[in-house]
């Protein structure tokens, strides 16, 4: 097992901030020292348009960047060709819904959603609904924080063409079965769609173990650039998918008015690529590889734990999301009746980070009553120390409020 400090070590973003305590990688990760050489590395040396010089130096830089798509195959245990670089998980999503929802949604198909999801994982599939004339479903959430599995069951019908669900909420923490539901949804002839923003940085993900036809990863919170992302699809219906974008790359022949496409993933990659951030997204995926994704989650649940036992200590403070082993690093929670963004602003002048609002899921807010909440999330950098230090911030903050509550 790492030792988060001598982790810490290796992100100068912490020795540049002394004092800081940084609880909001939910929303985005710290860069690794190996991150931020590697994107000057490949600007100082290697920097070219990828897949069209004849030259050495446009060489080096594909075969880098080609060499970033097979990280993230090894990562995800995926083979490289399934590997389609974009932007984020939300675009990942969005090029689903767009690029097979309007080729394959009729009306009276049905998208199976979760109340769980992140708006990047609603709003696309509200768009493809809307342009199809497919009815949307959402499986509830159970006062305990999880999906109702009784409700999914319920839910999943003939009718039922997509099934697109979180690895782990990012709110609740709460880690769904993936790999059970998607057999069940895949059974019934829907497509799988899993969200692995949360997912990916955290657990250890096998993509052919999964039952999903696609995963969609952020790299920005998994120790990677902002700009690149991952989007796997299951090699059979990336081939059979029409594109999402046009443009130089993915193409094949052009005539003034018609064009076939390249196979995948080229096909989904128009236009010229955010080349270092993949290659940037390639040596984080190595870098916790290195740790060990088993650890990785290991050191996740068991901070978490700590959070969970420490935070119960705060009296007003309301806890969200499922107890139990199986539940990954964010902690969200409120403090009395007080607004979270007063409490954050509290806790950031104490020298902590954490997120409010509604973190991008409001039907879940709605689902737990409440608009907003504050979020603490922690990863390979954090540890107890960071937890003693939310703590006392929360006490002293509750103090400070205490007339308001
Ligand atoms: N899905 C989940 C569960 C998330 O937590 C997030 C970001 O917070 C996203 C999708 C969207 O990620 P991005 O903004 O990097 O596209």
């Amino acid at each position: 097992m790492f030792d988060p400090n001598e982790v810490k070590r290796d992100f100068p973003i912490f020795a540049n901030n002394p004092g800081l305590t940084f609880l909001d990688s939910a929303a985005s990760s710290q860069k690794p020292r190996v991150v931020i050489d590697a994107l000057a590395h490949y600007y100082e040396y290697d920097h070219a348009n990828v897949h069209r010089g004849a030259y050495e130096l446009s060489q080096r830089a594909t075969e880098a960047y080609e060499h970033a798509r097979a990280q993230l195959a090894g990562f995800l245990n995926a083979d490289p060709d399934e590997i389609v670089f974009v932007r984020n998980a939300t675009e990942a999503l969005n090029l689903v819904a767009y690029a097979w929802g309007l080729a394959n949604l009729r009306a009276g198909d049905e998208i199976l959603l979760t109340e769980m999801e992140h708006h990047a994982n609603l709003v696309p599939w509200q768009l493809a609904a809307q342009r199809t004339g497919a009815q949307i479903k959402a499986v509830p959430v159970t006062a305990a924080g999880r999906l109702d599995l009784d409700a999914f069951e319920a839910l999943l019908s003939e009718r039922t063409r997509v099934f697109a669900v979180t690895q782990m909420s990012n709110v609740l923490g709460a880690v769904n079965p993936v790999a059970e539901l998607a057999a069940a949804a895949r059974e019934r002839g829907a497509l799988v769609v899993v969200d692995g923003a949360q997912g990916a940085p955290h657990l250890p993900v096998r993509v052919d173990e999964l039952n999903a036809d696609f995963y969609a990863l952020s790299g920005h919170k998994m120790l990677g650039p902002t700009g690149a992302g991952v989007l796997w699809g299951r090699r059979d219906v990336l081939g059979r998918m029409p594109p999402f974008l046009g443009g130089g790359s993915m193409i094949d022949r052009v005539e003034i008015t018609s064009s076939s496409y390249t196979a995948p993933p080229q096909r989904f990659e128009a236009g010229t690529p955010a080349i270092a951030e993949a290659i940037g997204l390639g040596v984080a995926a190595e870098y916790l590889k290195e740790l060990g994704m088993d650890d990785v989650w290991e050191h996740d649940r068991r901070l978490t734990r700590y959070a969970l036992e420490r935070l119960r200590e705060v009296p007003d403070l309301h806890l969200y999301g499922p107890t139990g082993e199986d539940r990954g690093a964010v902690v969200a929670f409120n403090l009395g009746s007080l607004h979270p963004h007063d409490l954050a602003t509290a806790l950031d002048e104490r020298g902590v980070a954490v997120r409010t609002g509604h973190h991008c899921a409001q039907p879940l807010h709605r689902r737990l009553g409440v608009a907003a909440t504050a979020r603490a999330s922690f990863y390979v950098y954090n540890d107890e120390s960071d937890v003693d230090r939310l703590l006392e911030a929360l006490l002293e903050a509750r103090e400070f409020f205490k007339a308001w509550l």
